[in-house]
């Protein structure tokens, strides 16, 4: 068993992106420039935001964070994607999901604009990734695919069993490990909340992805011996024992699952750390874009 380790290869991304991002400054262009807009005061957005800015600042990006009230209304949001969207200097905008409910999630995504839409969830870019055209990809999904690329791992002809069906994980990586690309080339069922039998279909996947948001979900029955195990989950579990209070675990039974795995990525250090490695790649993927329409 073999961990695939998220953390290791998102600092060695992020440390490619540096260097590239030092030699735009050296040739005088713009640096990439990240957006990120918070509403309101959620904990584990607060987390995820902050760590998506600090990251900017260790690998040369510009970033702005814009915090705004959870009682903002949906015009007003929509007014300042508009104003991001027409700002020069602006070359990828997030938005931290989940919004308010009296905010359409659906409204604000298809607000940003295509070239800018950094996390990947326009419609338009998911049209593009489905016919394997250029495309912003979902951080999520994204860094999964480089964490396998880095440790070279062949897919090809592999059964993989994605459990979750989400725009942003689930049906983003069916898409991507179904393509005829390396790694890709799988053979690929998706699961559901209303899959029949789902245990005999992960039992049968050569790769596992879990994106369900169940703690510990996938067990040691349910996986064949030498399956590669994705572990996207993470769900804040409370836990006295730490100064948080709480753990973060993951959809895979740790444990029981990694003896049986060829390869399995850790909670944490797994695909958290890949997630933003792959949002700064379709960052600074969108600066040189802009850098060379200017
Ligand atoms: P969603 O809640 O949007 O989607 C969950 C999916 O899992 C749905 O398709 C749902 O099915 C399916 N599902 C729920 N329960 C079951 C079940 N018992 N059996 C089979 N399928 C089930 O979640 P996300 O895709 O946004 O996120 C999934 C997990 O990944 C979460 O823990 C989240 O925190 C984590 N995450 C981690 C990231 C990272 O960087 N590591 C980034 C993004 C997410 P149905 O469609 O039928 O409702």
């Amino acid at each position: 068993m073999q961990i695939l380790d998220g953390q290791f290869v998102s600092q060695f991304i992020k440390d490619e992106l540096k260097l590239e991002t030092a030699q735009l400054v050296v040739e005088g262009k713009k640096v990439p420039h990240l957006a990120a807009v918070l509403v309101g005061n959620n904990g584990a957005s607060e987390t995820y935001v902050g760590a998506k800015v600090k990251t900017c600042t260790e690998i040369g990006f510009k970033s702005t964070l814009i915090r705004l009230e959870e009682s903002i209304s949906e015009y007003k949001l929509l007014t300042i994607i508009e104003q991001l969207n027409n700002d020069a200097d602006v070359d990828g905008i997030l938005v931290q999901l989940p919004l308010p409910k009296h905010i359409s999630d659906e409204k604000v995504i298809n607000a940003i604009h295509p070239s800018k839409d950094v996390d990947g969830f326009h419609p338009e870019n998911t049209g593009r990734l489905v016919q394997g055209l250029p495309a912003f990809v979902p951080a999520t999904p994204h860094g999964i695919m480089l964490l396998l690329e880095h440790y070279k791992i062949d897919t090809k002809g592999m059964h993989a069993v994605v459990v979750g069906r989400s725009n942003i994980v689930g049906r983003p990586m069916s898409i991507l490990l179904s393509s005829n690309t390396n790694p890709g080339n799988c053979t690929v069922t998706i699961c559901h909340s209303q899959t029949k039998n789902l245990n005999d279909f992960c039992r049968q996947g050569d790769i596992i992805v879990a994106a369900l948001g169940k703690p510990e979900f996938v067990t040691g029955d349910m996986v064949k011996d030498g399956a590669i195990i994705i572990d996207v989950g993470i769900t804040r579990v409370a836990d006295a024992s730490r100064k948080s209070g709480f753990a973060l675990k993951g959809d895979v039974h740790f444990a029981e699952v990694a003896p049986k795995s060829s390869y399995i990525t850790p909670v944490p250090k797994g695909v958290g750390p890949m997630t933003i490695a792959a949002l700064m790649k379709n960052t600074f993927k969108a600066c040189l874009d802009r850098n060379s329409n200017s």
